[in-house]
């Protein structure tokens, strides 16, 4: 299975620094063997899925609602994300659980959404730093998985990518020691029925300089990198690391 890389630029970067950043990206050689896929806001998805077509970089939302259309102000439909040629979609992220009210069961029913769609929900869990001092940040992270994919079945199950990022490891600097991810990501790979096989990323603080640790672990199929996704010889950088490191 190849490893996946994706870049979650969270709430920065107009349409024209998009396309500056594609510029400089696009002409980049990447490693084969490697997935890779960009989550723009959402004003400059479709300019971005516009551009990156034929290019092998996938699209991904960073948010949508679960229905498909209707008096919602201010939601992204999952029919609105294919059309612009997103394939993935990051659900959950810890920012939107965070700051904007969403729940286990809201989570849940995107997840379902997305699938309906054909997206590949890229489902995030992870702990805050006072979960993880009381130690109940296994419990936390298996309680968000399995309340994410509720219902789903082997077979749904099998279709997401997982993304494990601890709260206190994002934008902080403080990435989690690579073992220990690793460890917390193989509980993750066995709380759910049909995540066996399927990629889990790593998110926090991962940059050029740790990445590699990573990706040498077992339970590790790649990264959701935010703040070094914004500069494309970064992150182009960080993902020629992710194949070094393997
Ligand atoms: C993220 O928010 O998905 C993330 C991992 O951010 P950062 O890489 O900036 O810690």
């Amino acid at each position: 299975m190849n490893r996946l890389v994706v870049a979650n630029w969270k709430m920065n970067m107009t349409g024209t620094q998009a396309f500056a950043f594609l510029d400089d990206f696009l002409a980049q050689p990447l490693p084969d063997g490697i997935d890779v896929a960009i989550a723009p806001p959402f004003t400059a998805i479709a300019q971005v899925g516009y551009r990156l077509r034929g290019s092998g970089i996938a699209l991904a939302g960073q948010d949508m609602y679960w229905e498909q259309s209707g008096a919602f102000t201010g939601e992204i439909s999952p029919p609105m994300l294919t059309d612009a040629g997103c394939t993935y979609v990051i659900l959950g992220h810890s920012e939107r659980r965070q700051y904007f009210g969403e729940t286990d069961e809201g989570v849940n029913r995107k997840v379902r959404a997305a699938l309906a769609n054909g997206l590949t929900p890229i489902v995030c869990v992870g702990e805050t730093g006072a979960e993880r001092d009381a130690g109940e940040a296994l419990a936390r992270v298996i309680a968000q998985t399995r309340a994410a994919l509720d219902g789903l079945g082997r077979d749904g199950a099998s279709k997401v990518v997982m993304a494990y990022e601890p709260l206190w490891a994002i934008g902080t600097g403080k990435n989690c020691d690579a073992d220990d991810a690793d460890a917390t990501m193989g509980a993750i790979r066995a709380s759910v029925d049909g995540l066996q096989n399927v990629r889990i990323l790593y998110g926090g603080s991962v940059k050029v300089e740790n990445v590699a640790a990573y990706a040498r672990k077992p339970n590790i199929n790649g990264g959701l990198v935010g703040g070094a996704s914004l500069d494309p010889a970064a992150f182009t950088a960080l993902i020629r690391a992710v194949t070094q490191g393997t």
